[in-house]
């Protein structure tokens, strides 16, 4: 797809359109010259260059990348006009494309029935959803596991419940014994099960955890922010990059659920989404603003949101990315396959290494690993680990990027691995394979890591 086509195309389909309500003269306060312009752009070229490749499959870090083309063009197009989803009459065109991604995404859950929209983070709408909890079942608190987002207990705090950290097990998942002797003692009215966490792309039991809400009578929402779009791989086989379905088909029973297009569907930031199974709750969102405008019967956006002003801009760039790209297995399922093939056969790869050892199992396409050192201290692996990230990130010849993930010496332990614990923490390395680039890249990758590894184990480190 070649982008510089697409967003001059962009750029035409909207001057046809302006051009239909006749020529008007720019205001003089808003014109800049050429000249003036060019140095401007030229200093803010040169600023963008501070950055990190996400793009290239060498940047193996953090959860990072750019969105499709599609996504570019189709915002590049709508933000032009710059609706602005809150209400209907903000942007009719994208409020509509607004119900038909969220129509789909529900689709994608098996959700029936549905209310939702879409938000400008995952952290807006997992906000948005502890307030319907909270609202559901007032005076309760919230339980969320240890390895959850750090924004529930910052939202708890902010909406005035409870939170409750509930332990992982070994994998990173929410301790479910933990969590029922928690709902025993009748404090709880909402468990967040996250579907992906952001460390470990670790998923928690959703489907065991249903048994527990008939038990109990509390309400589940899934913070799928990162991994909600794994759903499509559910019913895609093991070798091929399949996922454990249970926890993804239990999703259609939960009460919400959050998902990030600016993550893994191929968006720009600014673009989130929260859908809730019983379209009732939107009671508690009622409100009367003389700002808003009401000329049509149909729900405005705005009123079952806590967000007022959206980007209409975000709901054209993900409608026209699901036109090419729907989020269906073969559709955005085929984009996200490789990179969980890759993780799969990396953790293959690091098991057989003499350097490095992977730390968990990956759940989905995030890959976490540490030295292989002779006598493993948690201080050195924490030390070991971090150099050859600075090293590879700092080499001008052949650069990789990677991240670190903090862990404790008894998380080591847990997943079998033998330490001297001699530090409250450590650090292991950490690689998201979200690009489906990242398949064909991974020997390099992975054979750039091991000589880094090789480096720094001997490097005076002692092991
Ligand atoms: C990224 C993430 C969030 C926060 O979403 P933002 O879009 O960054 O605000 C919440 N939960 C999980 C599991 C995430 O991965």
């Amino acid at each position: 797809m070649d982008l510089r086509r697409w967003t001059s195309t962009a750029i035409d389909a909207y001057q046809e359109w302006a051009d239909g309500f006749g020529p008007f003269e720019p205001h003089p306060s808003l014109v800049v010259s050429e000249k003036r312009f060019t140095e401007a752009f030229g200093a803010f070229a040169d600023r963008l260059h501070d950055n990190y490749p996400f793009f290239h499959p060498r940047y193996a870090g953090q959860m990072l990348k750019p969105p499709h083309p599609a996504a570019i063009a189709g915002y590049l197009a709508a933000l032009q006009i710059n609706p602005n989803n809150h209400a209907l009459d903000g942007g009719p065109a994208t409020a509509r494309m607004e119900k038909e991604v969220v129509a789909q995404l529900a689709t994608m859950f098996g959700f029936g029935e549905h209310l939702g929209h879409l938000t400008t983070s995952g952290t807006i709408a997992n906000l948005e959803a502890l307030f319907v909890a909270r609202e559901s079942h007032p005076g309760l608190g919230v339980a969320y596991s240890a390895d959850s987002h750090y924004t529930h207990a910052r939202m708890c705090h902010l909406l005035g419940v409870e939170g409750h950290s509930v332990p992982t097990t070994g994998d990173g998942r929410m301790d479910l014994g933990a969590l029922e002797e928690l709902l025993a003692r009748g404090r709880i009215g909402t468990v967040v099960l996250t579907a992906g966490t952001t460390g470990l792309g670790a998923v928690d039991p959703v489907h065991e955890a249903l048994a527990l809400r008939e038990r109990y009578g509390v309400r589940l929402h899934v913070d799928a922010a990162y991994g909600g779009f794994f759903t499509l791989l559910a019913d895609v086989p093991p070798e091929d990059g399949g996922v454990d379905p249970e926890p993804w088909r239990a999703i259609a029973h939960c009460d919400s659920v959050v998902v990030d297009p600016h993550k893994h569907g191929l968006q720009p930031y600014g673009c989130g989404a929260v859908l809730y199974r019983d379209p009732a709750v939107g009671r508690h969102f009622a409100h009367d603003s003389p700002y808003t405008y009401f000329t049509s019967d149909e729900l405005h956006l705005g009123e079952i949101s806590l967000e007022c002003s959206r980007a209409g801009a975000a709901a054209a760039a993900l409608w026209l990315t699901f036109r090419l790209l729907p989020p269906t297995p073969d559709g955005l399922g085929a984009v996200l396959r490789p990179g969980r093939r890759a993780a799969l056969r990396w953790a293959s790869l690091l098991t057989r290494s003499e350097v490095l050892v992977p730390y968990q199992p990956p759940q989905l396409d995030i890959v976490t690993y540490l030295p292989r050192l002779a006598e493993p201290a948690l201080s050195a692996i924490g030390r070991v680990s971090s150099d050859i990230m600075a090293r590879g990130m700092s080499d001008k010849e052949d650069p990789v990027f990677l991240a670190t993930y903090a862990v404790t010496g008894t998380a080591l332990r847990e997943r079998g691995h033998t330490v001297t614990i001699d530090a409250a923490r450590g650090s292991i390395l950490r690689s998201v394979l979200m690009k489906p680039e990242s398949e064909a890249y991974l020997d390099r990758l992975h054979a750039r890591i091991e000589d880094l590894a090789a480096v720094s184990i001997d490097g005076g480190y002692p092991s």
